[in-house]
């Protein structure tokens, strides 16, 4: 990873705190923040601290962080009530519709088309 990847990343820079985020989980290893336009009730990114673009960019060493990411899932969608009702996205590759290209966990809950009225 070239640090001038780093510096172009938004979510490095929130990081860094260089760049604000209404953060809800915060560790040595990744970071949880709410998304900045949500598309749904609750919306919160889980990413690693580490730079990796993608799914596709993880490797054997990775193995433990990504375990422990699949873990603060979890307790990030406990911490937040939503743990009876969630859903995970991640998106790899532009034209999976990554627009950031630093990898991360949507984590959302509460879609208005599925309420009950
Ligand atoms: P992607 O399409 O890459 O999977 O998702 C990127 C997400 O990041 C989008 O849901 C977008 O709203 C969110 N986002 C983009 N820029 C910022 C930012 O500066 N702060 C926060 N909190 N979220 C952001
Ligand atoms: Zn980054």
């Amino acid at each position: 990873m070239s640090q001038s990847k780093r510096a172009d990343c938004i979510f490095c820079k929130i990081v860094d705190k260089q760049m604000p985020a209404k953060v809800v989980h915060e560790d040595d290893r990744m970071i949880a923040f709410h998304d900045i336009q949500p598309k749904a009730k609750t919306h919160v990114l889980l990413i690693p601290k580490k730079h990796i673009e993608s799914l596709a960019d993880v490797s054997k060493e990775d193995v433990e962080l990504m375990g422990e990411l699949m873990i603060k899932i979890k307790e990030v969608a406990i911490e937040l009530g939503v743990e009876k009702s969630f859903n995970v996205v991640v998106n790899n590759g532009s034209l999976a519709g990554q627009i950031i290209p630093h990898l991360h966990f949507h984590i959302l809950s509460g879609w208005s088309g599925r309420e009950k009225v």
